[in-house]
């Protein structure tokens, strides 16, 4: 044995980068991150969309997503740098009813909604004026976040506190006795420690598998990006665009705008190259939802994971079967909107609060992710 901590936070993305802000803000020190690579973000938390979104969001997620939201635009003074946010707002499309019915409930919910008719959309949007919809829900409480100063803040206000963050150090199994944690076993050290939180992202499952703990269904799903070459006609503060029923988004990413075919194809977890056959799925998306924007140049692509429970669900909290192991894992597409209410849930778990376990994470997250 190397070294001791309280606890062990593994994985420095979102989930772990949070779940140790919280930890800290909550008191305790002596926290630990352990990182497999040089560099935090190197997967989903520094690939991703970096829309922060609450409008339309799975009913069961959707305090965790305000939550997350409110935190993301207005973040505490102790997270530096402070992340930026565009408050562009998002416009939901559907061609059938469903966007109505989001609608009414978002108006219900309280999250500033309006009902856009379709000229409304095509007069403040040109680009979609061939666009298959009718109207659309524009949601004003969304936006896009700075993904890599919110990543860092997180990780810096918690070193600010003691934490301390271990890179290019890879946890081989979380190592028990008598049915409770005592460490973690990397490579060729072991830690002392009687509480682990698994905040593997991808690696989730496979990593609680290796402990002898349930993997609990979790599935890394690749998903592309794109962006496009400069578009001189793009407006900076133009919303999200996502078109519900033909699974496609596109923002402005200046001087372009950032595209995803919305694909969901199990992969084992690691890098992930870019399919050739993803661009001509996006191609015919493009093409049948918004035809104004048939053949954009694509500039740069990327694949990543989203990393789903079955059904859906968050886990978030303790493990019912491994006592000092906790989670926050299988946060889907929704990482980095709810970061800031998941690590907390997380952390007030590992502290003792009463959260539900984490096979009750169905609490927060029963539907399917989009
Ligand atoms: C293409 C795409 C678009 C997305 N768009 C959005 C969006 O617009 N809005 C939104 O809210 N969310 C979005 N998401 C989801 C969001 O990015 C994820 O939910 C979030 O980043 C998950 O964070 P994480 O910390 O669980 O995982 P990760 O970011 O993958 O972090 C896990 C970390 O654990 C480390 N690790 C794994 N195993 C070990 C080990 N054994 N030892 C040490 N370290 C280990 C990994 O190296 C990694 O750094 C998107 C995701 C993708 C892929």
């Amino acid at each position: 044995v190397k070294g001791t901590a309280d606890i062990v936070v593994i994985g420095a993305g979102f989930a772990g980068a949070a779940t140790a802000y919280h930890l800290t803000r909550l008191g305790v020190r002596d926290v630990l991150i352990v990182e497999q690579e040089d560099l935090p973000g190197r997967h989903a938390s520094g690939r991703n969309a970096a829309m922060a979104r609450q409008t339309g969001v799975p009913a069961a997620i959707a305090p965790l997503a305000r939550e997350g939201a409110a935190f993301l635009r207005d973040p505490p003074t102790d997270l530096l740098p402070r992340p930026s946010y565009k408050g562009c707002g998002i416009l939901l499309l559907d061609e059938s009813r469903s966007a109505r019915a989001l609608h009414g409930a978002g108006w219900q919910a309280g999250l500033g909604v309006e009902w856009w008719e379709r000229d409304e959309i095509v007069r403040r949007l040109p680009h979609l004026r061939d666009g298959a919809f009718g109207g659309g829900v524009y949601g004003r409480g969304d936006g896009v976040v700075d993904i890599a100063a919110l990543l860092q803040g997180l990780l810096r206000a918690a070193q600010a506190r003691g934490a301390r963050l271990l890179t290019g150090l890879r946890v081989d199994r979380v190592a028990s006795q008598n049915g409770r944690v005592s460490g973690v076993v990397l490579d060729d050290e072991v830690i002392a420690s009687p509480r682990v939180v698994n905040a593997a992202g991808a690696w989730a499952g496979e990593l609680a598998r290796r402990s002898g703990a349930p993997p609990l269904g979790l599935v890394p799903m690749r998903r592309h990006l794109y962006v496009s070459a400069p578009l001189p006609w793009v407006d900076a503060s133009w919303p999200i665009v996502w078109f519900a029923s033909h699974g496609l988004y596109f923002r402005p990413e200046p001087p372009g705008l950032l595209l995803s075919p919305c694909d969901e194809t199990p992969h084992a977890p690691g890098a992930t190259a870019p399919d050739p056959l993803a661009r001509a799925h996006l191609a015919e998306k493009v093409k049948r939802a918004a035809p104004a924007l048939d053949g954009v140049a694509l500039a740069r692509e990327w694949a990543c994971l989203r990393t789903l429970a079955p059904d859906g669900h968050f886990l978030l909290g303790r493990d019912p079967g491994l006592e000092g192991l906790f989670w926050c894992a299988g946060l889907g597409g929704h990482g980095m909107t709810v970061c800031a209410a998941a690590g907390r849930i997380a952390a007030e778990a590992v502290l003792g609060h009463p959260v539900p376990s984490a096979h009750a994470a169905d609490l927060f997250h029963r539907a399917v992710l989009v």
